[in-house]
C-alpha cells in the first residue's frame, strides 16, 4: 500500500449493492488509508436518496453526495423525477448534480432521452447553483455542444472518470471543466492514452476518484479477491498519476484535495 496522503475520493458508488451492510467498515478502511472525505455518487432517484441518507450517518469520515440521473437511467427521467431531484438538491449534503451526461457506448437509454435528461439536469444545476458531476463515453461531440450551451450558467463542472482522447481533453479544458481521474490510469492494457494525457491537465483542474466498486486498480498486488474496488484504494490512483506527472505524490494529493474542497464547497 502506498504511503498515506490526505485525499478526497470524488466518486464512490457507495449505495451499490456490493457494499450493502459494509458502509462503516469501508469508510473506516478509507480513513485509515488517508481518505479525508468522499463524495457518494447518485445515479438515479433511489440511489441519490440513499446517498443523502448515508451522508446523515456518523461514519469515520465526512460523506457528501451528488444527486442525479445517470445516462443509463435517462429513460426513467421525467418531470416528476426532476422535481424530486430539485427538492433533494436543497439538502446540504448534496454538493453536486449528477451523475449526468451521455453514454453512447452502452446506449442503455435511447440517445434522444439521454440528451433531454442531460440538458434538464444542467438547467437544474444552474438554478440550484450547484456544480455538475458528468459522465461521457463515446459521445464527445454531442456532449461538448451541450455543455457549451450551459457552461456560463454552471457553478462548476467535472468530467468524472475521464478516459477520452487528446482532442476531448483539450476541448473540456477549453470549456473550463475539471477532470476526474480513476484507476483507469492503473490499467496497463487500456490506460496508455490516459497515462500520456494526464500531465496536460492543469493541477488546479484535476481531482481523484475510485468510482468504486468499479475499476479496481490493476497496479494492486495482491488484487482484491472479490474484484471489488473501494475508496481505501485511492492511493493507487494517486501513485499512478504521480508516475506520469512532474509533481510529487504529496503535491498532487494536496492540490487535488484542495481543488475538490473548493469545487464541491465543503
Ligand atoms: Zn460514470
Amino acid at each position: 500500500m502506498p504511503a498515506p496522503h490526505s485525499l478526497i475520493d470524488i466518486g464512490v458508488n457507495l449505495t451499490n449493492r456490493r457494499f450493502a451492510g459494509e458502509h462503516g467498515d469501508i469508510l473506516q478502511r478509507a480513513a485509515a488509508a488517508g481518505v479525508e472525505s468522499v463524495v457518494i455518487t447518485g445515479t438515479d432517484m433511489a440511489s441519490s436518496r440513499a446517498a443523502a441518507q448515508l451522508c446523515a450517518q456518523d461514519f469515520a469520515l465526512p460523506c457528501y453526495c451528488t444527486g442525479g440521473i445517470h445516462p443509463h437511467a435517462a429513460k426513467t427521467c421525467d418531470s416528476a423525477q426532476l422535481q424530486q431531484l430539485e427538492q433533494l438538491a436543497q439538502l446540504p449534503a448534496v454538493v453536486a448534480i449528477g451523475e449526468t451526461g451521455l453514454d453512447f457506448n452502452r446506449d442503455f437509454s435511447p440517445r434522444p432521452q439521454q440528451i433531454r435528461a442531460f440538458e434538464a439536469q444542467l438547467a437544474l444545476a444552474a438554478r440550484c447553483k450547484l456544480p455538475v458531476f458528468m459522465h461521457e463515453r463515446d459521445s464527445h461531440s454531442h456532449f461538448k455542444a451541450i455543455v457549451k450551451q450551459y457552461r456560463d450558467q454552471l457553478a462548476g463542472a467535472v468530467v468524472h472518470c475521464f478516459t477520452g482522447s487528446r482532442t476531448a481533453l483539450f476541448d473540456y479544458l477549453d470549456l473550463d471543466l475539471h477532470i476526474g481521474i480513476t484507476g483507469w490510469i492503473c490499467d496497463e492494457r487500456r490506460g496508455g492514452e490516459l497515462q500520456q494525457l494526464v500531465r496536460h491537465i492543469p493541477l488546479q483542474r484535476l481531482m481523484l476518484e475510485t468510482d468504486a466498486p468499479y475499476l479496481p486498480p490493476r497496479t494492486m498486488s495482491p488484487k482484491p479477491r472479490n474484484g471489488r474496488n473501494e475508496p481505501a484504494f485511492l492511493p493507487y490512483v494517486l501513485a499512478a498519476v504521480e508516475q506520469h506527472r512532474p509533481e510529487s505524490a504529496a503535491q498532487i494529493a494536496a492540490a487535488t484535495s484542495d481543488t475538490a474542497r473548493r469545487f464541491f464547497r465543503f
